[in-house]
């Protein structure tokens, strides 16, 4: 996760004019907007679990990538330590993804059928 700040000229409806407002960003979404004259706070809500997820699995996913670079780099040294990666990593990635978004999930919605779940496991 990364916070980023961004000054930018930006019409207040509270000032009535063109003053200078402090854009926060998390990752790259806006999470709030102040003027810097009236302190006027615009605020959004962002989904803070999901944003954490998404880049997690984006990460992830760029491991294949790395896999293939290395392919291209060294064929013969690739072949032989390949089938370990391939098996056991998107593997455990894809449990670790499933598992969590489930709880998300359940967190949210209140499912019933989630205690019910995890007990079976
Ligand atoms: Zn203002």
């Amino acid at each position: 996760m990364e916070r980023s700040e961004m000054e930018i000229e930006l019409y207040c409806t509270q000032c009535l004019d063109h003053t200078l407002h402090q854009i926060t960003y998390i990752n790259d979404k806006i999470s709030k907007i102040e003027c810097e004259e009236c302190h006027n706070l615009l605020q959004v809500r962002l989904d803070i679990k999901k944003e954490f997820l998404k880049e997690s699995y984006h990460k992830a996913m760029a491991k294949p990538q790395q896999i293939r670079k290395e392919y291209k780099k060294d064929r013969s040294d690739f072949l032989i330590r390949f089938p370990f990666r391939a098996i056991t990593k998107p593997y455990r990635l894809v449990k670790y993804f499933n598992q969590s978004w489930k709880v998300m999930k359940a967190y949210r919605t209140n499912d019933p059928n989630y205690q019910e779940n995890s007990n079976n496991q």
